[in-house]
Order: structure tokens, then sequence, then C-alpha cells
């Protein structure tokens, strides 16, 4: 098993890409802390793992005090961090303009202050929050480390809002930037990129919205969680021991760079 002895705190870990992401690193033998920002859905991952002494804890990763009160329940239960997978995010907020997007066309020219800043506080402010205090842990305790930042193919191209875009551009930028000063400490920092993948997010899409990105993705459907979560075992593991600063998209053809 390619991470045994490791531990991994995934965020988001109650659905979708994070709830599938986790079962793939416990079948390789890392141990998990499932959080989420209903602790009753990380309990519900927790129950599905393979293996032994996983945890599930709250967190909301958009306030900075949540983040590190939970951190410090990871920290006391297990003595360390090695693979963090920031996944938490959301696509769609009140005030960000998609109901009037259905009905008009137009999205940008409805979307309130809070709309967008309550999608960054969430998409970025939260990455941030969650990178510094695993940091904190990782160089403590073993100067190692894998972190793994959920961006999308929206960061990459124009699909998406201009909030969710510019969140999903800005979590590029932070793996960036932090790969480059972390790399010294052993830490590597790497994007996943998504295309089109089914979970409880994109049900919650209209198909008008979704068509269009359905229909220019060449493999011809769209992808499942473990499409994402191979690729986070592959960066999370010492197979990709000498990438850091990049991304991968799996998204079936829709963006090519
Ligand atoms: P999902 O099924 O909606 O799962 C997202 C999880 O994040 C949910 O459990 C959600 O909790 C949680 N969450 C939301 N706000 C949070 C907060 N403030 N603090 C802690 N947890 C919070 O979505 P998904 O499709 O698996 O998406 C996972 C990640 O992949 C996201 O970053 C998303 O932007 C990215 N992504 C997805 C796709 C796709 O097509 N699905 C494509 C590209 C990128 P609640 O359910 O309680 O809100």
């Amino acid at each position: 098993m390619k991470l045994e002895g490791r531990v991994a705190v995934v965020t988001g870990a109650g659905s979708g890409i994070g709830r599938e992401i986790s079962r793939h690193l416990a079948s390789e033998g890392a141990r998990i802390a499932a959080v989420d920002l209903r602790p009753e859905t990380a309990e519900e991952t927790v129950a599905m793992l393979e293996g032994s002494g996983h945890f599930a804890a709250a967190v909301d990763v958009s306030e900075g005090t949540s983040v590190v009160e939970m951190f410090g329940k990871v920290d006391a239960e297990f003595g360390r961090v090695d693979i963090l997978v920031n996944n938490a995010g959301v696509d769609h907020i009140p005030g960000d303009g998609r109901d009037e997007l259905l009905a008009t066309g137009q999205q940008t020219i409805h979307m309130s202050d809070e709309g967008f800043t309550k999608l960054m506080a969430i998409n970025v402010n939260g990455v941030f929050f969650c990178l510094r205090e695993a940091i904190k842990v990782m160089q403590r305790e073993q100067n190692a480390g894998s972190i793994i930042n959920m961006s999308s193919v929206a960061g990459l191209s124009q699909y998406g809002n201009v909030s969710y875009s510019a969140s999903k551009a800005a979590v590029l930028g932070i793996t960036r930037a932090a790969a480059g000063e972390l790399g010294r400490f052993g830490i590597r920092v790497n994007a996943i990129c998504p295309g089109v993948i089914d979970t409880p997010m994109t049900a919650g899409i209209p198909d008008p919205m979704l068509d269009p990105l359905r229909r220019a993705t060449p493999l011809g459907r769209t992808g499942q969680p473990r499409d994402i979560a191979t690729t986070a075992v592959f960066l999370a593991s010492d197979d990709s021991s000498f990438i850091t600063g990049q991304w991968i998209s799996p998204n079936g053809g829709l963006v090519m760079q």
C-alpha cells in the first residue's frame, strides 16, 4: 500500500469528490481525518472507509478560528499530518446571480458584494487557512508532506462565473507560491482541476448550464469522483515525489493546455 502510516486531512469529505478521495486514500493505508461543515456527513464517510483509526470533525473552512480548532483536534488525535486535500468548496451561493442568469442570460451584473465575498471566503480563504495550519504540523513533525488543492477547469478557462473562476484561479496562485516556498521543507503542493464530475454539486446545476459543457467534452462522458480520487492518490504518494507547483486536469478533454 502506497500510504501506509500516513495521516490525511480531507476537507469537504462528507460528499462527492472529498468522500471518494477519502475512500481511495484509506484503501492505500492512510488514516483519514474527514472534515466537513456538517459533521454527520463526515462521520458517514468515516463509516465507509477501509481500515481503522479514522476520525471525523466539523469545520467551516471560511472561518480561520474554526480551521485552527479543527487542526488542534486532528493534531491531538494523530500527532502528525502528511497529506492535506483542500477540497471543500462551493460553486453557487445566494446572491451570485445564478437565478438571474437562467432568466436573463446574464450573471455578473446581478452578483452582489456579499455573494462574491462569501464564495471567495470559502474557496480561497479556506484553502489558505487549512494550508497554513497543516504546514505547521508537517514542519514540526517530519519536514515532509503533500498538499493537494482542488481547483477546476473554471480556473483555467472561460467556464464558470466570475466569482467561481476567480476563486479557482486564486487556488492555482496559492499552489504555485506555496510550492515555491515550501519545497525546502520537503512539502509538495499541487492542484487538481476537474472537469464536469457527477456529484451532488453538479446535480444541483440546471441542465441549460451543464449541457454545453457535456457536449464540449471530447471523451463524451462526465467524470466520476473516482477519476479525481485516483489523481489525488498519485499526488499524495511518492509516485509523484518530483512533482510540485503543478496542476493536473482530469476533464475528458474539455480544456486542453
Ligand atoms: P459537493 O458534493 O458539494 O461537496 C463539497 C463539500 O464541501 C460538501 O460536503 C460541503 O458541505 C462542503 N463545504 C461547503 N462549504 C464548506 C465550508 N465552508 N467548510 C467546510 N466544508 C464545506 O461538491 P464536489 O463536486 O464534491 O466538489 C468538491 C470540490 O471539487 C469543490 O472544491 C469543487 O469546487 C471542486 N470541483 C468540482 C467539480 C464538479 O464537477 N463536481 C468540478 C471542478 C471542481 P455542504 O454539503 O454541507 O455544503
